[in-house]
């Protein structure tokens, strides 16, 4: 997936302002508006992209060096008798370009039916509270973000298998342990968060450990009773 110039400022922008900026206090507000000026002078456009996309490739790229459920995996139809090189592009077969809630998304075949099936649901929802989604991230070859600075084989994540969507990072960021604030904006309206719910889709922002509320994915109990 090609990021925008938009796109990649954007995201040093929510890591600056979610991960730093966000934790110095109110009198550093000055030196917190330099540095967000400094950041587009200093590294200019293509350093930002080059700084992405090595953040990107090191940290979360899971090469062949990863592990998920073998169960899952047969019943998307790739045996424990396939290699790890080969899962990826088996994978890349199944998933499809979809739109939905007004942007295209590529997710797995299985998820691109429930999430059509449940958008009008959703948009006459977020119409009533006034939502706009502005970005939403679907399939991408990626661990879980808890497990990027581990050493050794790692968890993919479900994106990682076209199984989950991040809808408006910035407006609903990851929130690691520990970490008692709100919820994030989608998280206000429980009623949206349900209608993904009740269609047997998780919603990262009830995770326990730390909470991650753009994120919906495909319950995995529900993918392996499709057939049942
Ligand atoms: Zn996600």
């Amino acid at each position: 997936m090609v990021l925008g110039e938009s796109g990649f400022l954007r995201k040093i922008y929510i890591y600056w302002k979610k991960k730093i900026a966000g934790y110095l206090p109110e009198q550093f507000g000055d030196f917190v508006e330099r540095v967000e000026l400094y950041l587009e002078d200093f590294f200019g456009m293509e350093k930002v992209k080059d700084f992405i996309v090595a953040a990107r490739s090191e940290k979360r790229d899971v090469g062949n060096d990863f592990y998920t459920s073998a169960q899952l995996l047969n019943y998307l139809g790739i045996g424990a008798d396939v290699k790890p090189q080969q899962v990826k592009s088996l994978l890349e077969k199944q998933i499809k370009k979809i739109q939905f809630l007004g942007h295209t998304v590529h997710v797995h075949i299985i998820f691109a039916k429930k999430l059509k099936l449940l958008e009008g649901r959703v948009k006459i929802a977020m119409k009533k509270y006034g939502y706009k989604v502005e970005t939403i991230g679907g399939y991408d070859w990626r661990c879980v973000t808890s497990a990027k600075d581990q050493e050794g084989p790692k968890k993919l994540s479900y994106h990682g298998l076209g199984l989950a969507i991040d809808i408006d990072p910035e407006q609903n960021p990851y929130r690691s342990y520990g970490d008692d604030e709100p919820k994030g904006d989608i998280g206000r309206y429980k009623s949206i968060v349900r209608i993904f719910e009740n269609a047997g889709i998780s919603w990262g922002g009830r995770f326990k450990v730390s909470q991650n509320p753009m994120h919906f994915e495909l319950k995995y109990e529900d993918i392996l009773n499709l057939n049942a």
